[in-house]
């Protein structure tokens, strides 16, 4: 019924417990002019809703009717947003709407970390996308993961907790990032995080690691004869035992740290989202996808969002609008909403409201290839995790004690040198005890197998995220260029062969039967860049495509208070500013991101700068 006008169904609730509703629960309002509850933001201005699925109809809101309002509202709901909306609405009077394209995170295999596998190609929780062919992928199309629910790619990724170099960031800082070196965001890293062992000990070095944080950061205690055999291995082929990757130096190896407590995911949904949802200033909407940020001239006042229902609807902001949708959605909205390449946009039919040629440059990946070996004189969890052993681990997770459901996919760390010369680590390796048919992440072999990925820690190749038409239902067109320069080639070839003797070390001779991939056929250089090339997939740290830069960068997209360049009231938070890819998974760093952004917004001081 277009244009039927309707009662607003809350309008006697308090404003803001009208606004608190997730659409599992909302009320399905097909096309609507409501009334806004005349003691909430924008008292008195009506909300519309229509059903609005072309061009030609989203080009009606513009700014045209006045809406509910919110001092920021957010475009996406995912790592960094959870955060964000959490801290900025801390002191109870700051209102935040943060709209989340996916649905509430309520999978249960969200919360189990070996549910992973069951997420990980999951339509209803991801975005299902894939890369445009490239030579680096020897033309296949490969799946790009990104997480699609409350949480973001927290809900459905590997939980490892991994900052990267001290170096990676007195980068950023060298690029004429003020604020950003490392000495001035570790007390960000340190807010976020609990670091704790098994016994609620506290591993590490205090100034260094977290305490009082809300999201645990804890070791596996599992037990499996092939870690100890990977990580004897490693020592043995010139990787020295390191107790902590996240301590001062990275170099080394150790199992992984991982965002899991007592078999637990922990998700920024569920350490920082879900404890603030009784605030009264805070109001979370799922199955909301962004279509547009709002402007006025050069001035972002708000965003309009898409029901799955397909009705529309738009909410202002008075301080901010936050764009924190991930390093492939947040540039694409950026383009739909005029502000990105000139050329492209033109291309698409879309007015130009600010030509900023950064927005989806700069794409940053880890690309990683898994060496994968049958084993013998054990089991693994190719075993662990079938049949009545699964019911056994089952029972195990339930009680909380340690079981081959409870751990992150990756289970070991180690990162080496390329070139032993080298001050810094370069190449990531990620053991796990476990191997998948065809050596791709999904259904586990029925041998006892194990696999080592092994990705370039720092890759030079960048590539580019840019919109396929106006319509924002259309996937973004995703280029990484994987592999475009000699030297990531080269650190590529390296990394395999660095598993490979890993693997062959005297620590495994009891354990590795066969190597099945890249197998005993693949010996050259040139072979191993092939195999590279045709089986390596994404690490999904995707990041860089609306990079944080000075002035004088004409790629930057937003400065160093992570403003739009040219655009007020419009922030971008989240792994899409990072000027370059860190050495590291990249999670973490997005949650660091998240911590500095909230005090930016607010206009605190930043936390003292680390004495290290
Ligand atoms: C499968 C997988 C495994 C990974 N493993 C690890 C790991 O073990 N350790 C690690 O450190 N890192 C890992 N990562 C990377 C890490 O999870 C991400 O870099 C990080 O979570 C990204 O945070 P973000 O806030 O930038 O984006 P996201 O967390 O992806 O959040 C973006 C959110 O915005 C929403 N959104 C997008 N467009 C719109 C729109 N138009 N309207 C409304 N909402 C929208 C999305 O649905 C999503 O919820 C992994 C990633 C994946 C996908």
């Amino acid at each position: 019924m277009p244009g039927a006008a309707l009662a607003h169904p809350h309008a006697k609730l308090p404003c803001f417990a009208a606004m608190r509703i997730e659409s599992g629960g909302q009320p399905r309002l097909p096309l609507a002019v409501v009334g806004t509850p005349p003691h909430c933001p924008g008292a008195g201005m009506p909300v519309y809703t229509e059903k609005l699925p072309g061009r030609a109809a989203r080009d009606r809101w513009t700014s045209e009717g006045p809406m509910e309002t919110f001092d920021y509202v957010i475009a996406g709901g995912g790592t960094a947003a959870c955060i964000l909306a959490a801290r900025l609405t801390e002191d109870g009077t700051t209102t935040v709407c943060l709209l989340e394209a996916g649905p509430p995170d309520s999978n249960p295999y969200i919360r189990i970390p070996a549910g992973f596998m069951k997420t990980l190609y999951n339509p209803a929780v991801t975005w299902n996308l894939t890369h445009e062919p490239c030579e680096g992928t020897a033309g296949r199309r490969v799946y790009a993961g990104q997480g699609r629910t409350l949480g973001g790619s927290s809900s459905i990724n590997g939980m490892i907790y991994n900052r990267g170099q001290a170096a990676d960031y007195d980068g950023w800082a060298q690029r004429g990032n003020r604020g950003w070196a490392y000495a001035d965001i570790l007390p960000y890293f340190k807010r976020t995080e609990r670091r704790i062992g098994p016994g609620g000990e506290k591993p590490g070095d205090d100034r260094l690691r977290g305490r009082d944080g809300a999201l645990p950061v804890t070791t596996t205690r599992w037990q499996h004869p092939l870690l100890d055999a990977f990580i004897a291995a490693a020592v043995e082929s010139g990787v020295p035992l390191n107790e902590d990757y996240n301590g001062a130096d990275q170099f080394g190896v150790c199992r992984v740290q991982s965002a899991i407590l007592l078999g637990k995911r922990y998700s920024t949904a569920t350490a920082f989202l879900h404890p603030a949802r009784g605030r009264a200033n805070l109001s979370v909407r799922t199955n909301a996808l962004v279509t547009r940020i709002t402007l006025e001239g050069r001035r972002a006042t708000g965003l309009i969002y898409r029901r799955d229902d397909g009705s529309v609807a738009s909410l202002a902001a008075r301080r901010s609008v936050i764009v924190s949708a991930g390093a492939l959605h947040s540039p694409k909205l950026l383009q739909l909403s005029g502000i990105g390449p000139a050329d492209l946009l033109r291309e698409h039919g879309i007015a130009v409201a600010h030509d900023l040629p950064g927005v989806g440059s700069n794409l940053g990946d880890h690309y990683g290839a898994r060496v994968v070996a049958r084993v013998k004189n054990t089991d693994s969890l190719n075993n662990r995790v079938k049949g009545a052993r699964l019911l056994f681990e089952g029972v195990k997770w339930a009680l909380g004690q340690p079981s081959a459901l409870s751990n992150s996919p990756g289970v070991i760390h180690a990162f080496c040198k390329s070139d032993p010369g080298l001050d810094n680590p370069d190449l990531n390796l990620t053991f796990m005890p476990a191997s998948f048919k065809a050596g791709v992440l999904g259904v586990l072999d029925d041998v006892a197998g194990m696999t080592c990925a092994a990705s370039i820690s720092r890759p030079e190749s960048t590539g580019t995220v840019s919109i396929d038409s106006s319509n924002p239902l259309a996937p973004p067109i995703l280029r990484p260029n994987y592999f475009s320069t000699e030297n990531d080639r080269r650190r590529g070839v390296i990394g395999v062969k660095t598993v490979r003797r890993i693997f062959r070390a005297a620590a495994f001779r009891d354990y590795l039967d066969t190597e099945t991939l890249p197998g005993a056929d693949v010996r050259t250089d040139e072979d191993l860049l092939a195999f590279l090339r045709g089986n390596a997939g994404s690490g999904w740290h995707y990041n860089g495509t609306c990079k944080m830069g000075p002035e004088g960068d004409a790629m930057a997209v937003v400065n160093d208070q992570l403003a739009v360049r040219g655009i007020d009231g419009l922030h971008i938070a989240d792994a899409s500013v990072m000027p370059c890819t860190p050495s590291g998974n990249t999670m973490a760093p997005v949650m660091m991101i998240a911590e500095k952004a909230a005090d930016m917004l607010l206009g605190k001081q930043a936390l003292p700068r680390a004495e290290i």
